[in-house]
C-alpha cells in the first residue's frame, strides 16, 4: 500500500513533480532534488517499502530489478566505464531521512572512500 504522507509515493502518483529519468511498471528513477554529485539519481520502486530492512522475501525480485535499474541510469548518464556508485541509506544512524527504500546513483566525479 502507498505510505500516508510517503514524499516518494506522491512523486510515484504524480502528484508531486520530480525530473523523471526513467520508469517502468516498476520502478522509477528521478534526479536528487539536492545533488551530491554531477549525477544523482534516486530509483524507487513503485510499491511503497519503507527502508530495506522492511523489504521480505516476496520483494527479492524487485530489490534486483531496482540495481538493475540504477545501472541503466548510470550507463545512460554516461558512467559506464568510468563508475559510479551506488548507496542504500537504511534507518538513522546512516542517514535515512525518507522512508520508501531508494537506490541513490552517484557519479560524475571522483568518490571518496570510506563514505562520511
Ligand atoms: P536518504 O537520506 O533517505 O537516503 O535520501 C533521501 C534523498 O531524497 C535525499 O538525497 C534528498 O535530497 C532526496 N529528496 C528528498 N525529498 C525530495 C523530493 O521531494 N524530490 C527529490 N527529487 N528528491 C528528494
Ligand atoms: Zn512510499
Amino acid at each position: 500500500m502507498a505510505g500516508d504522507n510517503c514524499i516518494f509515493c506522491k512523486i510515484v502518483a504524480g502528484e508531486i513533480p520530480a525530473a523523471k529519468i526513467y520508469e517502468d511498471g516498476r520502478a522509477v528513477a528521478f534526479r536528487d532534488i539536492n545533488p551530491q554529485a554531477p549525477t544523482h539519481a534516486l530509483v524507487i520502486p513503485r510499491k511503497h517499502v519503507a527502508s530495506l530492512s522492511e523489504a521480505g522475501e516476496a520483494d527479492e525480485a524487485l530489490l534486483g530489478h531496482l540495481l538493475r535499474v540504477a545501472a541503466r541510469v548510470a550507463r545512460d548518464a554516461g558512467h559506464a566505464e568510468g563508475g559510479y556508485r551506488t548507496v542504500i541509506n537504511n534507518g538513522p544512524d546512516a542517514g535515512q531521512t525518507v522512508f520508501h527504500v531508494h537506490v541513490h546513483v552517484l557519479g560524475g566525479r571522483a568518490l571518496t572512500w570510506p563514505p562520511g
